[in-house]
C-alpha cells in the first residue's frame, strides 16, 4: 500500500493569493488537504478539494477507484464542480462515497450536479483496500466523517480537520496517520470552533495511538514560522504536498 499527500495546507494554501510576507514568498508551496492511497490493484482519493484538478495531473493519476469525501467545507470540497466536468466531458468515471449530509449539501448547492454518489458510513471494499468511516468532531453545520483505510495488514487514518474525536477503535493504532495540525503551533483563533487548540489537539493526535503522524492543515504564513522553525516546535512529521509513504 502507498498513501501519497495530494495536499498539505491549511484553507488559504501556501503561498496566500495577493501576500507579500516573508513565509510567502519563500515558503513551500501547499495545496488545500488532499491524500491519495492504492495498491496495485486499487486507487482511492479522500477530500474533492478546490486544487483537486492540479493534485490528480501532478501526481500522474489516472484510474481513481473511489472518491471519498471527508465533510462539505470548501477546502475540502470545492472540487466538486470540477469532477462533474471530468465525468460528463472526458468520459472519466466518477465514483464518489460519503455521508448523506454531504450528499443532501450536493443536492441543496449543485443541484444542476448528477453524478455516481454512493451514502457511505462503517465500512466499505474498494478492490484490496477495506475504507471505514468514523464521525469526527468538527464543524456543527456540515458535519465530517474521517477514514481508516487498512490493506495486506497495514493501516493509514486520514483525519484533516478536528475538533475532537469521539471513542471508537477505528482511528486508532494506524502504521501512518495523517492528521490536522493547524493549532499545533503558537497561533490559533479564538473564536474557531471547528478546530482544537494546541493542548487539547496533543490529546486528540495522541489518543490515535499511531506509529507515525504527518502533519496536514500546515501554513507557514498563518504561523508566522519557516518549516525548519516548525520541526524544532514538534515531534509529529511536517506533511510536504507529494510526498509518498511505502507501507
Ligand atoms: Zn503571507
Ligand atoms: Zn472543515
Amino acid at each position: 500500500m502507498k498513501a501519497t499527500i495530494l495536499g498539505s495546507g491549511d484553507p488559504l494554501g501556501m503561498p496566500v493569493p495577493m501576500c507579500k510576507c516573508k513565509y510567502c514568498r519563500k515558503g513551500p508551496e501547499r495545496l488545500r488537504a488532499g491524500l491519495k492511497v492504492e495498491t496495485e490493484d486499487s486507487t482511492v482519493v479522500f477530500d474533492i478539494g478546490p486544487d483537486l484538478r492540479q493534485q490528480l495531473i501532478s501526481t500522474d493519476t489516472s484510474d481513481v477507484d473511489a472518491f471519498f469525501a471527508t465533510h462539505a467545507h470548501f477546502d475540502h470540497f470545492g472540487g466538486l464542480p470540477e469532477l462533474s466536468n471530468l465525468d460528463v466531458f472526458a468520459d472519466a468515471e466518477i465514483s464518489i462515497y460519503g455521508s448523506e449530509e454531504v450528499q443532501n449539501y450536493i443536492e441543496d448547492v449543485y443541484s444542476w450536479i448528477d453524478i455516481d454518489y454512493t451514502v457511505f458510513e462503517g465500512s466499505t471494499e474498494i478492490g484490496d483496500l477495506t475504507v471505514e468511516a468514523f464521525p469526527v468532531e468538527h464543524s456543527e453545520f456540515l458535519p465530517m466523517q474521517g477514514y481508516a483505510v487498512e490493506s495486506w495488514g497495514k493501516k493509514v487514518v486520514y483525519i484533516p480537520d478536528l475538533k475532537s474525536l469521539p471513542e471508537t477503535d477505528v482511528y486508532r493504532d494506524a502504521d501512518v496517520l495523517f492528521i490536522d495540525g493547524m493549532y499545533l503551533f503558537e497561533k490559533h483563533m479564538e473564536d474557531d470552533e471547528d478546530h482544537a487548540a494546541k493542548e487539547e489537539l496533543k490529546a486528540e493526535i495522541e489518543k490515535c495511538n499511531a506509529e507515525k503522524v504527518v502533519l496536514l492543515g500546515m501554513s507557514e504564513h498563518f504561523n508566522e514560522m519557516t518549516v525548519e522553525e516548525e520541526k524544532e516546535k514538534t515531534r509529529y512529521e511536517i506533511g510536504k504536498d507529494f510526498k509518498e509513504y511505502s507501507l
